[in-house]
């Protein structure tokens, strides 16, 4: 399909790209990678009348150790790069694992973290990773900065909480518990390039069997990626074991409203995370490894 004529604008700031999407309002986008606003225009899902370029911006590309431990990676990152960083992959191998699973290494190479949130998929594998690593986003609007936790970050089917003259200009990520386990499920119905129908992130603390504490985050499933607060609840204070590695995917699966679409059912998408939390939380449980 053939792209509508747009405006381009070059930004070399992030002051000027929040002038100017103050400036168009509805009319204007934020273009980073383009891999997936490229596509909803040419299939005339969104039809900007400029797109506003942040591409050049010095320094919002940036992989860096956070001030307080942790990383703090600029919006523009992509998600190769985060998949290949070494500091990544020592601070945050959950997230250097989740981010090696999106598409294939041509969209990994262009797509950027920063793009990845703001485009609010459900079937997202950065997302729930960082919602299980309780990581916040910062943005930049007309009206100054502001932190919000990435668990107030997604709102609705396709939607986040970012105004219309915000740009996201970097992400947070706390510094993984020590001894923590972790691991991200990604289930796939046809090739390992496809999104997520099931896409789950685990983090947990133990001491032996007992849970110290649990994170889940979760994509694919619901409208939006969603943190699984009431199984994280049923999981902490507990002995893992079979039994109670069951009752959290039964929890799981009453605690999210799944999606429908052509991909799967609302039923099998639910009976696909019941199996998915039951065999994350026994495998870690057991010492199942990082993966
Ligand atoms: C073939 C294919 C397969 C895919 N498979 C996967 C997959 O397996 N897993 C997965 O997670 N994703 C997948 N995706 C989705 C896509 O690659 C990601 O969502 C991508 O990370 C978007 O980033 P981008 O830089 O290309 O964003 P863009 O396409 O440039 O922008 C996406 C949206 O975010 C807004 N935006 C971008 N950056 C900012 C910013 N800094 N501040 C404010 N708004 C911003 C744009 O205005 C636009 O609305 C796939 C896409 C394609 C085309």
């Amino acid at each position: 399909m053939i792209l509508r004529p747009f405006k381009y604008v070059e930004c070399g700031s992030v002051d000027e790209a929040t002038t100017t999407l103050k400036q168009y309002g509805d009319g204007a986008r934020i273009i980073a990678g383009g891999t997936a606003l490229v596509p909803m225009m040419k299939h005339r899902l969104l039809r900007p009348e400029v797109l506003v370029s942040v591409i050049q911006v010095p320094g919002l590309g940036d992989i860096a150790a956070g001030p307080d431990g942790g990383l703090r990676l600029g919006a523009l990152a992509t998600h190769w790069e985060i998949s290949r960083s070494p500091l990544v992959k020592r601070e945050s191998p959950l997230l250097a694992y989740a981010c090696g699973r999106v598409a294939s290494p041509t969209v990994r190479s262009m797509a950027t973290l920063g793009g990845n949130l703001c485009y609010g998929e459900s079937a997202s594998d950065p997302s729930p990773a960082l919602l299980a690593l309780r990581a916040r986003v910062r943005v930049v609007g007309s009206g100054g900065e502001r932190t919000l936790p990435l668990t107030e970050f997604f709102t609705g089917f396709y939607e986040t909480g970012l105004a219309e003259d915000e740009v996201l200009t970097a992400v947070e990520v706390p510094p993984l518990a020590p001894g923590a386990r972790w691991r991200y499920l990604k289930w796939v119905p046809r090739a390992q390039e496809d999104k997520a129908l099931v896409g789950l992130a685990a983090v947990l603390v133990l001491d032996g069997r007992h849970c110290r504490m649990a994170r889940l985050g979760l994509g694919g499933v619901a409208a939006s990626p969603v943190v699984l607060r009431r199984t994280e609840q049923s999981l902490e204070g507990r002995e893992l074991d079979e039994r109670t590695s069951a009752e959290a995917g039964e929890v799981a699966a009453a605690e999210v409203e799944p999606m429908e679409d052509l991909q799967g059912s609302a039923d099998y998408r639910r009976d696909m995370l019941r199996v998915w939390v039951r065999r994350v939380v026994a495998d870690l449980a057991t010492g199942g490894g990082e993966r």
